[in-house]
């Protein structure tokens, strides 16, 4: 049996669009108190404020391409700066491309820490199409939640808190298809590089969230408390 880590533990979550990174990577952190770090979040975010990172990425995520590699190293660099070094942290999307993944190394080692696992969601492309083409966020009822048109209960709990169903401009159909190619094309490459690293853990993201997001705890190392 392999040692217990100790902390912090620092975690990559990779999926193509519609494997629910989101929705996995909330319950990782709320399970094992890690620092969630998601990029996409943040782009969003930027856009929303019509920053000047905002208005430089906003064409990229309107047409499902990737955001420039040497912005993204920028702004993980920025979020580690930030993060308390006992706290671990769970990167949801990045690394997302080979050049990311291999600077990440660097940034990694500039901030003392090091990486456990890489956790790589799979879903069929017809499945996490399906997904994508039904989501609505949930927004004006707290922190913004998912939900999916086919799933009622979820509608009517956002419908009961008083929100209202958005559509994520990234997930109409066009751009949810070019989102999946470029997954592809760019990310899934990263699996054959965190395999040769041994930190690769392939998760089934197959079936209902609660269950996947078990078998994604499971996959977790160990870590001392
Ligand atoms: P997500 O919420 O993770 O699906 O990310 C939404 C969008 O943000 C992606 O489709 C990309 O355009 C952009 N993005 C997020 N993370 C990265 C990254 N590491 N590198 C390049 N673009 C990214």
């Amino acid at each position: 049996m392999t040692a217990p880590i100790k902390q912090p533990l620092n975690i990559v979550l990779i999926g193509p669009p519609g494997a629910g990174k989101s929705t996995i990577a909330e319950a990782l952190v709320r399970e094992r108190q890690l620092v969630s770090i998601s990029t996409g979040q943040r782009l969003r975010a930027e856009i929303k404020a019509h920053s000047l990172i905002g208005r430089a990425v906003a064409p990229y995520l309107d047409k499902g391409e990737l955001a420039p590699d040497s912005l993204m190293d920028r702004l993980l660099r920025a979020s580690l700066e930030t993060l308390d070094p006992e706290q671990g942290f769970l990167l949801d999307g990045y690394p997302r491309t080979l050049h990311q993944a291999r600077g990440f190394d660097g940034t990694l080692a500039d901030y003392g820490r090091m990486l456990h696992a890489v956790l790589a969601l799979e879903v069929a492309d017809d499945e996490a199409i399906r997904r994508l083409s039904g989501r609505r966020i949930c927004e004006g009822a707290g922190e913004p939640f998912p939900v999916h048109i086919d799933d009622l209960a979820s509608m009517l709990r956002c419908q009961e808190r008083g929100g209202r169903l958005v559509e994520r401009d990234d997930d109409q159909p066009n751009v949810v298809r070019q989102r999946v190619i470029v997954y592809h094309e760019q990310t899934r490459p990263l699996l054959d590089f965190y395999e040769s690293a041994g930190l690769l853990r392939h998760i089934n993201a197959h079936g209902a969230p609660a269950e996947v997001a078990r078998r994604a705890l499971a996959a977790l190392p160990a870590v001392q408390a």
